[in-house]
């Protein structure tokens, strides 16, 4: 199993880590042809703003967009999410891969609240220590999105098919429990 974390920009390095850790055979993206050769593609944390503008110069925006409408996996953690989100309460970024039927505000968890940590019940996985970094907030899931995990009543891990998408960043804390969720998302292909 190949999966490719996007690395134009953001904490993709921290993703590497983890699915390495895991025995993955795990590739830093950085064009469109290296997207071909992917089981999954995990789109990390970031500046969304700016991984927006790269993926569209490196037209790998709508590649991402045809291969994820077709089944081709993705997790997008935090500005990643940002990305996969179909509605945004925000004017920026205004092109994104825009596939999850979830509406996202970005940096919605308050400037005095800026980064946090917590543990979160997640759906089979179990406690799990979660890094809050500027994180953007579901405001609103569609019918066909599954919510994973709450905090405070609040959706924060979501998977619609073939897409997942959380506002923490389960790569910060040495747990792969939310990767490996992925990798058997994955592998079912
Ligand atoms: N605030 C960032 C954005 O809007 C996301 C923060 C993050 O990825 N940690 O892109």
């Amino acid at each position: 199993m190949r999966v490719g974390v996007l690395g134009l920009q953001g904490d993709f390095r921290e993703h590497l880590t983890v699915l390495r850790s895991l025995g993955v055979d795990a590739r830093d993206v950085r064009t469109k042809e290296q997207l071909q050769e992917l089981d999954g593609l995990i789109i990390p944390g970031g500046e969304s703003t700016t991984i927006a503008y790269l993926l569209e110069k490196m037209g790998m925006l709508s590649a991402l967009r045809e291969r994820g409408a077709q089944g081709f996996p993705i997790y997008g953690t935090c500005a990643g999410m940002i990305l996969l989100a179909r509605e945004l309460n925000d004017p920026y970024p205004e092109n994104r891969i825009g596939l999850m039927d979830i509406t996202v505000k970005r940096n919605a968890y308050g400037r005095q609240l800026d980064s946090f940590e917590v543990d979160l019940q997640i759906k089979h996985i179990g406690e799990f220590h979660a890094v809050f970094i500027r994180a953007p907030k579901i405001v609103r899931v569609g019918s066909e999105v599954e919510i994973l995990a709450e905090h405070d009543g609040v959706p924060v891990l979501v998977r619609q098919k073939n897409l997942l998408a959380s506002s923490f960043h389960p790569e910060l804390t040495g747990d792969p429990r939310v990767h490996k969720y992925f990798l058997e998302m994955v592998a079912r292909g």
